[in-house]
């Protein structure tokens, strides 16, 4: 393990940089430090938020288009689904409140309460983020 000391003044924060920090998104210097939230390079001045470069974290469940799903978002289907037992299924535009993240059954992933059908699960795949 390599710890390297930068010489930053009088910095109130105690900083040593070490392997485990992520490197610098712009020139990809590994002499990054933290600074509060924030990630700083010392050699291309780059500041960022380290979350915003995070790889792809697992167990995100995300919408149709992109958007991360979190418990108790509301969603609308964006297509009509077949239910067992219900002669009329989903529609497409169903808006479906507090949904809950969960592993379902198959690709499964949101268990949900539908106005006129009940409790059921739903893939993030047909639904869209409110
Ligand atoms: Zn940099």
């Amino acid at each position: 393990m390599s710890l390297q000391k930068l010489d930053i003044g009088e910095s109130r924060y105690g900083i040593y940089v070490e392997d485990t920090l992520p490197s610098c998104p712009e020139c990809s210097s590994e002499f990054t430090y933290e600074m509060g939230a924030l990630m700083v390079c010392p050699e291309c001045a780059h500041e960022w938020a380290p979350a915003e470069v995070a790889v792809e974290e697992d167990g995100v469940i995300k919408d149709a288009v992109g958007n991360i799903l979190a418990d108790g978002d509301t969603v609308t289907v964006i297509k009509t689904l077949k239910v067992k037992g219900s002669p009329t299924g989903i529609k497409s535009g169903t808006k479906v409140r507090n949904i809950r993240l969960v592993q379902g059954i198959g690709d499964h992933d949101i268990d949900c309460k539908v106005d006129g059908i009940g409790p059921m699960q739903l893939k993030s795949s047909v639904v869209k983020k409110v």
